[in-house]
């Protein structure tokens, strides 16, 4: 099948920005419209180039395309839907990159409009960072690509989505939108929120200080601060978004820690290590299928510095602006502020 017309991806932050580096990667659209409702991002998405067009207007930005990709935050769907749904052409795939399905279902479905083929979809790839500068074509080698098509999806149209998605590096499997619901609920939105929470509760010991919660903080508690650092709006929308799931596995998840807390009290050493041996088994199966590295610390050295992509173009940006003062000699104004401005956004 060769490229598609235009495709266009609306919401340019880590996987928006990722998907249209791949795209570009794989030859896969002929134009890559990019919308944000960010004036900023837009500016930002511009200077580092993935999109042939960006469109402050969103409906200008979906015209005539083939395939248009949701790649904003959850919580914002069901009005952008309402918004492009007169601008969609006929024939279009609608898409998007929700990390739950039956909500984007919810909220996007009374919105398609007759001869547009909704077909939800959810990468499983990602990391902490967010914005246009975190994005890297490679992000969905090897990865899956979930998709959740709506009962009476036409099954070419599910077809070029698969193609799509296997020509951006990844795996692709469809899943009913419930149960994709109830699978990441355990594997990803569960593991968030305990992340969240214990890095809250180390912040929040009276007896531990903040300085020694950072200084001391083993490789357990860092790799939770990871998971934890993740963007705050995508995450609320998450847990907003996929409730029921979510209370589901937490209650399982309460009840095995109970079991495991009466075997601490008891000093039940059999219960405890019969379940850490099973759950090293998970890790190894983990390793075996490729969805991880056996490397030591995830392939980390001990004291290696990660500059995140974004830091990157920051410095780069500062570089950048520094640059004549050198030559002249004199210091030039944004070398003599000693704090950049605006921050590169983490994902705080
Ligand atoms: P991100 O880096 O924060 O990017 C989201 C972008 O959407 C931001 O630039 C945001 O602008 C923009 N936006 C917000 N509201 C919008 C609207 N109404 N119209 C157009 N653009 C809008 O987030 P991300 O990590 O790429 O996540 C995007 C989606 O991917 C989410 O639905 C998430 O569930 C899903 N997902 C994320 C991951 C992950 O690991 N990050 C993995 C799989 C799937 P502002 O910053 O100005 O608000």
């Amino acid at each position: 099948m060769g490229p598609m017309k235009k495709i266009a991806i609306i919401g340019l932050g880590l996987i928006g920005s990722s998907i249209a580096h791949a795209v570009r990667r794989g030859h896969l659209a002929k134009q890559i419209a990019g919308h944000d409702a960010s004036a900023d991002v837009l500016e930002r998405a511009r200077a580092i180039g993935f999109c042939d067009t960006l469109h402050a207007d969103i409906g200008e930005a979906v015209k005539d395309a083939e395939l248009v990709i949701l790649c904003a935050p959850v919580g914002a769907y069901q009005s952008i839907a309402q918004t492009i749904a007169p601008h969609l052409a006929q024939g279009a795939i609608l898409s998007d990159v929700g990390s739950v399905k039956s909500a984007v279902v919810r909220d996007v479905g009374p919105y398609v409009p007759k001869g547009v083929h909704f077909i939800p979809a959810h990468p499983i790839a990602g990391t902490e960072f967010s914005g246009p500068e975190s994005g890297f074509a490679s992000l969905f080698d090897g990865r899956w690509a979930i998709l959740t098509p709506v009962p009476g999806s036409d099954p070419r149209a599910v077809d070029r989505l698969k193609d799509f998605w296997l020509g951006l590096g990844s795996q692709v499997d469809v899943m009913d939108r419930g149960h994709h619901d109830l699978v990441l609920a355990i594997t990803s939105h569960l593991p968030h929120l305990i992340a969240y929470n214990i890095v809250g509760t180390a912040h929040d010991l009276e007896k531990v200080t903040e300085g020694e919660v950072i200084k001391y903080s083993a490789s357990g508690f860092r790799d939770f601060t990871r998971i934890a650092a993740s963007d705050p709006t995508m995450w609320r929308d998450v847990f907003l978004n996929n409730r029921d799931a979510v209370l589901e596995v937490l209650g399982r998840f309460n009840e095995d820690l109970s079991q495991l807390q009466r075997a601490v009290r008891n000093g039940d050493g059999q219960a405890l290590f019969d379940l850490f041996t099973r759950t090293r088994a998970i890790r190894r199966a983990i390793i075996d299928i490729g969805q991880d590295t056996a490397a030591p610390n995830f392939g980390r050295l001990p004291f290696q510095l990660y500059v995140a992509p974004e830091s990157e173009e920051k410095n780069k940006r500062a570089q950048k602006r520094t640059k004549p003062a050198k030559k002249s000699g004199k210091k030039s104004a944004a070398a003599k502020k000693k704090k950049i401005k605006k921050p590169a956004r983490r994902r705080q």
